[in-house]
């Protein structure tokens, strides 16, 4: 198969890209690199199987050729990276999703959407399965990222119904691993910076909220089996093995053999106090289930951060500038014109 990918330049993506490629797909990549690295994807860059395309996917998507499959992962994901980039991750999950719609319609293509559990919001049904409409907060902070896979999901659902596009809502819950951006602020990077530099773990509000952690192998497995199915979703992807935060910070120090304090901070605001998957759905109808616990997912992890000492170093003041402001600034946006891909279409 020929499987487009947007986003296989981030996290989950490369891991992606690399998945398909191991099983003899061929790949094309298209990322902006916003919140990706290039040197996930740069040891597949010789593979005659894989392409790259780098190109804003909200303002265009061109892709010569035909695909059999579009994987549409590419948006800001972490808090602090999609609440520096309200306008790009609107766009993303608007335009961006539309654009991918269009590659797979035009293909006669097999359409995945990774979407979130954030469509849950600060749930108010625990745990959440996929019948539940969730609790998000329109003009909260976090709503850039929330409504913008509500309403991926949305226009995912109407290709189905009125183009008869085959697609599938994938609804991922956190999910942690080699190749997630030291610094990008999401709970799991941060601690483990944090205590391999014997740095206090910044702990948000009380540290009893709840988060449900799944490693990115076998996230990916599930990604796989929804392509290779017909299987119109949503369908709750995660590991349905509940922690507290404090619970996390614990088992990083116990991964990394730090002796680190926990220090408390302020609780964003929307943060959600509950976050569990039920995933029946996945199961029964994917075939899927996790595997992986979350200390052994969290050795490997902690593996891949403690290889990249110069990384860890240098994110290390990235998360502290973060927590100073809220928000760090990010050099990329300092021309807000420029940065809005609603003006270049405009
Ligand atoms: P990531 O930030 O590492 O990857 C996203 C990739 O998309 C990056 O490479 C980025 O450069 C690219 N991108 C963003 N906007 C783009 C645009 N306009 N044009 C082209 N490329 C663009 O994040 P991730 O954790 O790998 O998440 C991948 C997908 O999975 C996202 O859609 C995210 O919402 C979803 N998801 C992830 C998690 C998780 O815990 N990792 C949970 C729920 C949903
Ligand atoms: N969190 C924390 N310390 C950090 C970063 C995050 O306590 O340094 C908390 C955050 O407030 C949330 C949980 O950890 O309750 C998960 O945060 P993350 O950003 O990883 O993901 P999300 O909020 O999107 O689930």
């Amino acid at each position: 198969m020929r499987v487009a990918v947007t986003g296989g330049g981030g996290f989950l993506g490369s891991h992606l890209c690399e998945a398909l490629l191991r099983r003899g797909d061929s790949v094309v990549c298209l990322d902006d690199f916003s919140t990706g690295d290039p040197r996930n994807i740069a040891p597949l860059l010789g593979d005659p199987s894989f392409t790259l395309i780098q190109t804003d996917i909200a303002a265009e998507l061109r892709v010569p050729g035909t695909v059999d499959v579009v994987a549409h992962l590419a948006s800001p994901a972490s808090p602090p990276d999609y609440l520096r980039r309200p306008l790009q991750t609107l766009a993303a999950g608007s335009r961006g999703t539309e654009n991918a719609l269009r590659l797979a319609h035009r293909c006669d293509a097999r359409f995945v959407l990774a979407s979130t559990s954030e469509v849950y919001g600060d749930p108010l049904v625990h745990p959440q399965d996929e019948t539940y409409w969730g609790h998000v907060n329109p003009i909260g902070p976090r709503s850039v990222y929330d409504e913008a896979k509500r309403f991926a999901e949305a226009i995912t659902q109407a290709y189905r119904g009125s183009l008869g596009v085959n697609t599938g809502i994938m609804r991922i819950f956190n999910t942690y691993g080699p190749r997630m951006r030291p610094h990008d602020g999401r709970v799991v990077s941060s601690f483990i910076v944090q205590a391999l530099a014997g740095e206090p773990l910044t702990v948000y509000g009380d540290g009893k909220q709840t988060r449900s952690f799944c490693y990115a192998d076998d996230l990916v497995r599930a990604i796989v089996a929804m392509i290779d199915s017909d299987e119109p979703g949503p369908v709750n992807l995660g590991n349905p093995v509940e922690k507290t935060v404090i619970e996390l910070a614990e088992l990083v120090l116990a991964a990394t053999g730090a002796r680190s304090d926990v220090q408390y901070h302020p609780l964003p605001a929307d943060d959600p106090a509950r976050r569990r998957p039920v995933i029946t759905r996945a199961q029964e109808r994917l075939g899927w289930s996790p595997e992986v616990d979350i200390e052994e997912g969290l050795r490997r992890t902690v593996e891949w951060f403690a290889a990249r000492p110069a990384d860890v170093a240098g994110a290390l003041t990235a998360i502290r500038g973060g927590q100073q402001d809220g928000v760090p600034p990010d050099p990329v946006l300092a021309d807000p014109a420029a940065a809005s891909p609603w003006s270049a279409l405009s």
